[in-house]
């Protein structure tokens, strides 16, 4: 489920649903990719298996926010229940307390998840690579981030910070993990490039929708992929 896709859509995150459908079909698994706009009915929010909250400017995030209060009771149940979330920079933000913008005003979160964002000083942009703490190989994962706010928090990171600056700039640490919900300032086509995360997210969800143990997937030529995903690491390593 693609939340909000007409304001979250920085950086064209969407190419991440994209490429879980496509590694889907290419497995032959049927998937679907709906959008949840302004004004639609909760009901099809419950049978998401992999949402996605993409990143958005301070002024549309504020604009969701006001829309997606609504649907906080259930997004946390969904959370509880193991959905794949990938919350991405403003989208990510949004699962906190608060994100305080550059002039100090509080843009409020939904509050699911307990931290805090605050934009202080420059805006941290350019390259990332980090290790990631998910249970997958390779470990390394790459891609792009451009944001003003610094998070905080006591969660299991999404990774340590190996090239670039992540949650805060200070700590070392990028993103967050909190059940099946990945939070992350990489932007971009995250997932094409880190095929690994891709298929986690896909294992998870299948294994949450079919009550699965654990799934055997059939493996895909990366070939590409990985030329991507090495290639980056040959420049900014
Ligand atoms: N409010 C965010 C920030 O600049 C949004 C950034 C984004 O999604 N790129 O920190």
């Amino acid at each position: 489920m693609n939340m909000y896709p007409e304001v979250l859509n920085l950086y064209g995150d969407r190419g991440n649903i994209i490429c879980l459908q496509k590694r889907c079909i290419w497995r032959g698994i049927e998937a679907n990719i709906f959008e949840y706009n302004l004004g639609a009915d909760q009901e099809i929010l419950k049978n998401a298996d992999i949402i996605l909250l993409g990143g958005a400017s301070d002024r549309e995030q504020s604009i969701v926010y006001s829309h997606l209060l609504k649907l906080k009771e259930l997004i946390k149940s969904l959370i509880e229940d193991g959905v794949v979330i990938l919350a991405i920079c403003g989208g990510y933000q949004l699962l906190g307390e608060a994100y305080i913008d550059a002039s100090g005003r509080a843009i409020k979160g939904l509050h699911i998840l307990d931290f805090i964002t605050k934009a202080e000083g420059k805006r941290l942009i350019g390259n990332i690579i980090i290790e990631t703490s998910l249970d997958v190989f390779p470990k390394t994962v790459v891609g792009y981030e451009n944001h003003g706010g610094r998070t905080y928090h006591d969660y299991q990171p999404f990774g340590k910070v190996l090239k670039g600056y992540g949650n805060n700039r200070k700590d070392g640490f990028e993103g967050l993990i909190y059940k099946n919900v990945i939070g992350t300032y990489l932007h971009g086509p995250l997932l094409p490039k880190n095929p690994h995360i891709a298929d986690f997210m896909l294992k998870k969800a299948l294994e949450r929708k079919y009550a699965l143990d654990s799934l055997e997937f059939q493996k895909l030529d990366d070939t590409l992929e990985y030329i991507a995903h090495n290639r980056v690491k040959e420049l900014y390593m």
